[in-house]
Formats: structure tokens, sequence, C-alpha cells
């Protein structure tokens, strides 16, 4: 008893002396975050699935929270979309306009790296599981050399001898890397008569640094679902922020369209692994203290296999805070607003604005 209670004594004296320290820090976030993506989920499509009862989840889901209507005001496309909703910026800021218009985004700009620096790296988990190859990619820069590339520039100069030819073509980097590049990506340069296809890092090409978990181009709902399950349990006990990607309705929409049974079933397929994520959440004791978003980079035109002119989405949410509809860069701020950061010290200022509090927007 007694030296319990000694032990109790040294424990007030630490604490007290390391107080200095510990004010140092910041605090454990108060919540966990998922932000759940359904790439292509075309908001018209899911409020009829919603009322067929096929999305069960998701409505479980907003009836804690919120379902609010997203709306693009900027390409309607992957690496735009979701470039603006993990940073909170419009293009003009992150150099990300379209998928075919891009660079990485700088430094420091995301969601991830926000919060490992706001409260260092040792304190929270970030984490990113990608369905998309392509788009949602972390690559370097290139400078791939051109051989035999007719859709690159047209040929001036007569066809060089057959031997001579063979040996550029043997120069040239693996066919893994040529497979990669898409053919109409990058500047074509010529330095000393050679010419050179010049293609821009991926848009998480930084990012990646700045976060603990980056895994892409898992494709299949399944594969996403079942990592972020096995994640969940290996980092249930730190602070974290996962942002899970589901490809399976774009993929599902530009293979058979956006009225297809197909992309019908993707939508319910991102419904039940929300449920399983819920579920999860719940087994481990932290859905209480998790905030889940389910949202989408763009929607689909309606009976296309395109998604060119796609603007309207949705957001779905936990979170009884939310309260307005908004646009896709108002996504990053409210996260961070919850994971207790101060908006209005962000540098450059964000273009979005967070949900969970009135804003109008000025009118041209
Ligand atoms: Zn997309």
């Amino acid at each position: 008893m007694q030296r319990r209670y000694e032990v109790a004594i040294i424990f007030c004296l630490f604490a007290v002396l390391s107080m200095g320290t510990l004010a140092d820090e910041k605090a454990a976030p108060l919540r966990n975050v998922i932000l759940i993506g359904w790439d292509g989920t075309q908001r018209n499509h899911l409020k009829e699935c919603l009322a067929r009862g096929e999305t069960p989840n998701l409505k479980r889901l907003a009836s804690e929270g919120n379902l609010v209507a997203i709306d693009v005001l900027r390409v309607t496309d992957t690496k735009a979309g979701w470039t603006q909703i993990l940073t909170g910026y419009n293009p003009e800021v992150t150099g990300v306009f379209s998928n075919g218009n891009y660079q990485p985004i700088p430094k420091d700009y995301t969601i991830f790296e926000r919060l490992e620096k706001f409260f260092g790296s040792e304190n929270i988990v970030t984490v990113a599981v990608i369905g998309k190859k392509g788009h949602m990619d972390d690559d370097p820069p290139q400078k791939i050399r051109v051989v035999d590339d007719e859709s690159a520039v047209p040929r001036k100069t007569p066809k060089q001898p057959k031997g001579k030819r063979k040996a550029a073509k043997v120069a040239v980097k693996p066919a893994k890397l040529k497979k990669n590049a898409q053919p109409q990506e990058g500047k074509i340069v010529e330095e000393n008569g050679v010419r050179y296809r010049i293609i821009p890092g991926k848009p998480y090409y930084h990012t990646r640094e700045g976060m603990d978990v980056f895994i892409n181009g898992l494709i299949k709902d399944d594969v996403v679902g079942s990592k972020t399950l096995e994640l969940l349990t290996k980092y249930k006990d730190n602070p974290f922020f996962f942002f899970v990607h589901f490809a399976q309705v774009d993929h599902s929409g530009h293979a058979h369209g956006e009225n297809s049974k197909e992309y019908n079933d993707a939508i319910k397929s991102g419904d039940f692994w929300l449920g399983k994520i819920v579920a999860k959440l719940k087994e481990l004791n932290l859905y209480d203290r998790t905030y889940i978003y389910v949202t989408a980079d763009h929607g689909f035109d309606e009976g296309k296999g395109s998604h060119m002119d796609a603007p309207y989405v949705f957001l779905a949410t936990n979170d009884p805070g939310v309260m307005r509809r908004g646009f896709r860069e108002d996504i990053a701020p409210t996260i961070l607003e919850r994971f207790g950061l101060d908006l209005s010290s962000i540098k450059p200022p964000l273009d979005g604005h967070p949900l969970t509090k009135s804003y109008t927007p000025p009118v041209w």
C-alpha cells in the first residue's frame, strides 16, 4: 500500500516536471478520420441506389451525420478531383489541372503531410490505400528517349539506317517504363539531335515522402477493402487518417456505361466495404472516435462511358457538424479543422471552406 503511494507521488512529480515539455507538444487528436473515395460515383445514380435500399451502410452513416451535395467547378476527372479533395486547393495552386495537365502536388500541401507536421510524425499515422493505377501515382519525373514514336512529332528527317535504329532501340529504357508512359503524355524536347519525352512526376511524388503508408494500383475493391481492414487492425492504437480509394465504380462506368448493371453493382460493392470498415471500427472500439467521409472525385456522364462533364457528386458522413453543400475543395478544410488545425494559419490560404460552417461563395 505504502509502496503504491510512493509510486503515485513519484509519478505525479514526474508529470509536473514534464508538463513544460508536454505543453509544447500537440495533444493527440480526439478523433480519427477515414476519407473514403468512390471514384466516379454519379450523384443521381447514388440517389437511385439509396431509394432502392441498395446502399444501406451509406444510409446508416448519413443518418448519424449528413448527406450533402458536392459540386465540381473544375475538370471532372481523377487527377484534378482527388488533388482538390486531398489539398483544399484549386489547380492554380497545385498545378494539377486534369489527367493530362499536371505536376507533382507541391510538398506539404496534402492532408497527410499537414497532419504529420501538426502532430509530429510519431503521433499520427497517415495512410492511403488506392485502387487506381494511373492518375493516383507517385512516380518520379521521367525523361524517355523517343524512338520510333510516330505519335510524338512528325518525322522530318529521313529514316536512319537500320543498324543505327536498332542501336537506339536498345538504349531506350526497359519495356515496362514504356508501357506505363502514356504515349500522348509529356512534352517532347530535342537535345543534340535526340528527342526525349519529358513526363512530369505524378501527383503524389512528393506527398509519399511525407506520409506513412502509400499503396496504389490495387484495382479491385476487395483488395482495397481487405488491405484497409488489415491496416486498421495494425494501427488501431494510433491516432490515424486513412484515405481509402475504391476504383471499381469508375472502371465499370468506363467499361459498361453509367446505366449498366456493372456500374450499379460497383456502387453496391463500395457500400459493402463501407459496412465492413464500420464493423471493423466497432470491433476495435474505434467507431465512436472516428469520423468517416465518403465522397467522389467526379460523377459520370448520364448513360455514357465517360465523365467529360460530370460535376455532380456527394459527401456522406457520420460527422453531425457537416451542415451544408459545397465543393470538392471544401473537404480538406473540413477534415483539417476536425483534427484541430487553425485553418487561418495555413499557407498558402486554402481555397476551400469547412462544411461545418456556413459559407456563401461570391457571386460573379
Ligand atoms: Zn476518377
